[in-house]
């Protein structure tokens, strides 16, 4: 099944055989290719490779058999022409931005970014002539207002981490075409499976591979999905000059996830929905922010431009880091770590760890309170997760 024969397929059927190529060998499951380079028949073939007169693989930098099957599977899931594959979700913000960028030129971005994603914005790329303003993710006449003549990104993540807020990504996409700027949608919490950002006017989709499309908390890599010209040929040139590429290894570990990921997705956001709705009754709980429940001030929008609502879910506790902290550490099956997007739950106090590291008024204006925690609810039984989740509000406040 080659990309081109995807559109007659459904979403699962390109999850399992997209991209695959079958080798002399005739693998049913896909082979992993642990070759730093490739050889060639000839001198004359080494020299038409090189000069990119002929396709196949020449170095594990830019071209790996395994990497391009993770790559092409999930180009077809995204529904875009292209991706690129890298060595981290950081890498791609990276590679995204060192490949289409220039000095003097400008970013929109969404507040309450992945925290890290903020850092990069704000602390590194000003180095290199780029500036970014942040503004509140669902406010629009903000985004339009803070664009100027040398915006060419508005980035966004939709569900935001941690509070789940969502803007609309047709309205965004709007805007940034009638601006002349590129729309990015970090589409790490959704996946594929929840929302296809490129069919609703996005340019690009940016991934953490780390999160869900592993799904099982193994490795770390990253991708980045659009059309042929600015991801197969500037993003791609770029990575293979500067070299944050993705391991052969953890491309297949990630295409493996990948033919599971509709079904994990499912029940991820089955779990969420259940603990969502009971934190929401629960006395020592102030607020749960869940794109799933009707208080959520974007229920409706999530309801028409995702097909789920996620597997993330946070809530604030009255009694600030204390209650925030005690509560975690009083939990004994979910796992206090920062990732998310694994089969096992995790417990996570943001603003001492995936935000920590962003100003205490960057926060503040995010909405990152002391007293908030994010859960990224895995599939264990639910049952279990609420109990002991219950024990240990029994035991914080
Ligand atoms: C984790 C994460 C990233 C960064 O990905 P890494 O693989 O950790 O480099 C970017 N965006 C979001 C939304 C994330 O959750």
């Amino acid at each position: 099944m080659s990309q081109d024969t995807t559109d007659q397929y459904g979403f699962c059927t390109r999850a399992v055989r997209a991209g695959q190529r079958r080798t002399a060998e005739m693998e049913q499951s896909e082979a992993l290719f642990l070759s730093s380079s490739f050889t060639f028949e000839t001198a004359a073939q080494a020299a038409a490779r090189f000069a990119g007169e002929e396709d196949g693989n020449i170095y594990s930098r830019f071209t790996n058999p395994t990497v391009r099957i993770f790559q092409d599977r999930l180009a077809a899931l995204e529904e875009g022409e292209a991706c690129v594959a890298t060595a981290s979700g950081m890498a791609a913000v990276l590679a995204t931005a060192m490949a289409l960028l220039r000095g003097g030129d400008h970013i929109v971005a969404s507040r309450g970014l992945f925290g890290t994603t903020t850092s990069l914005f704000s602390n590194v790329l000003p180095r290199f002539g780029v500036e970014t303003d942040f503004v509140p993710i669902t406010d629009y006449a903000a985004w339009q207002a803070t664009i100027r003549p040398n915006t060419r990104f508005l980035f966004l993540e939709t569900p935001s981490n941690p509070l789940t807020e969502v803007a609309d990504i047709r309205h965004l996409a709007a805007l940034a075409h009638a601006n002349d700027c590129l729309l990015i949608v970090d589409n790490c919490f959704c996946t594929p499976a929840l929302q296809r950002p490129l069919t609703l006017g996005a340019d690009l989709v940016i991934h953490s591979a780390t999160k869900y499309l592993d799904g099982q908390g193994r490795c770390v890599g990253g991708a980045v999905v659009g059309d042929r010209r600015r991801v197969g040929e500037e993003i791609f040139g770029f990575l293979r000059t500067a070299g944050p590429t993705m391991s052969p290894f953890n491309a297949w570990v990630f295409l493996k996830g990948l033919e599971t990921l509709r079904l994990r997705m499912r029940a991820h956001c089955d779990n969420a929905m259940a603990l969502a709705d009971w934190l929401q009754h629960q006395p020592q709980v102030k607020q749960v922010h869940y794109p799933g429940l009707r208080s959520h001030p974007q229920h409706e929008l999530a309801g028409e431009q995702q097909t789920g609502y996620g597997g993330i879910v946070s809530f604030e506790l009255e009694g600030g880091r204390k209650a925030a902290w005690r509560l975690i550490d009083n939990t004994r099956l979910l796992s206090i770590t920062a990732n998310l997007g694994d089969a096992k739950s995790t417990i996570t106090h943001p603003a001492s760890t995936t935000h920590g590291r962003i100003s205490a008024q960057q926060r503040e204006a995010s909405g990152i309170t002391e007293g908030l925690i994010r859960l990224s609810v895995g599939l264990e039984d639910v049952a279990d997760l609420q109990a002991d989740l219950e024990q240990a509000l029994a035991a914080c406040c």
